[in-house]
């Protein structure tokens, strides 16, 4: 038992004083979304029989202590991203909160028979139960990202549950899939400079997007989609949910709305590791008088037999 589990223990149990008991949440039945859950108070999270008995958690948490993450300030807003390069006509679709047993394969089926590639920022204790599904994410081309163990509200939480939480859900996708996830993404969003520094000294390069449609609140296929067209554009980073039937359901025709618009579906990864586009500029007008260099056209126009 490590060290610190009695620490771990009074905060939870102090925060339950101060809160009424908390309902179980059971990730597989629930019903909303991240952001539902993220309202429980981080405490409450932290004391789910599962956290305190799952290995990859407990294991992380021992680490965390031993070798406290770095923390490299300057490097944070670098590694941040909110929307791709501008320049070139790419789009990410980005699924959170899963992998679902309800919904992850048949989201899969859909990229497949589309041959779209998206993201997912998986839930660590959703992938330990599920490892097949992000096992066919991976093998479906697409890029996995680390989207916290429990899927607390990480500026909520003490330094060393913010790291355990990143690194306990790294840790089941690395020995999943057999690669660490390089992307993270805070659940609901939530971060403080702490949080982002934290996951920038674990290595990770955070991930948030420009275009929430609200899914999670399931407004209606049509209201989703509406919502997501009116912020696409070149390097937009579109937040979805696995689990949401509505999405789900809006998936094909979303897909083509995208392409539609004459934007391309690529992975967080292929934003990131694409290099910037090459500008197309006209040339300098040359001044008056300077005749132009002869370059491969102009010899090809000069070995033009005349007329
Ligand atoms: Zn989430």
């Amino acid at each position: 038992m490590p060290q610190n589990r009695r620490d771990f223990l009074c905060l939870c149990s102090a925060a339950s004083l101060q809160l009424q008991p908390p309902p179980r949440i059971d990730p597989l039945t629930r019903t909303g979304s991240g952001r539902a859950r993220n309202r429980l108070s981080a405490a409450t999270a932290l004391a789910l029989e599962e956290a305190e008995q799952n290995p990859y958690w407990l294991d992380a948490l021992e680490r965390i202590d031993a070798t406290p993450p770095r923390r490299r300030s300057a490097a944070v807003h670098r590694s941040t991203l909110v929307r791709g390069d501008t320049s070139r006509p790419w789009v990410a679709l980005t699924f959170d909160d899963g992998p679902h047993p309800n919904s992850t394969r048949q989201i899969l089926d859909v990229l497949h028979d589309f041959q779209a590639p998206a993201t997912f920022f998986v839930v660590g204790e959703m992938a330990h139960r599920y490892p097949e599904l992000i096992r066919e994410q991976s093998r479906g081309g697409h890029s996995i990202g680390n989207h916290t163990y429990h899927h607390v509200s990480l500026s909520k939480i003490p330094r060393r549950y913010i790291a355990t939480e990143i690194k306990a859900c790294g840790e089941v996708v690395a020995s999943v899939v057999g690669r660490a996830p390089r992307l993270f993404r805070p659940p609901g969003g939530d971060y403080d400079t702490e949080v982002a520094e934290l996951a920038v000294g674990l290595g990770y390069r955070m991930v948030l997007w420009t275009s929430d449609p609200g899914d999670y609140r399931s407004p209606g296929p049509a209201v989703i989609l509406k919502r997501i067209e009116a912020g696409l554009s070149p390097g937009a980073v579109i937040l979805v949910h696995d689990g949401i039937q509505q999405t789900l359901d809006v998936l094909p025709e979303l897909i083509l709305m995208i392409r539609r618009r004459g934007l391309q579906l690529v992975t967080i990864d292929q934003m990131l590791e694409a290099p910037p586009a090459p500008s197309v500029r006209a040339p300098e007008p040359l001044p008056s008088g300077v005749r132009p260099p002869l370059g491969r056209e102009s010899l090809r126009l000069q070995a033009r037999p005349p007329r």
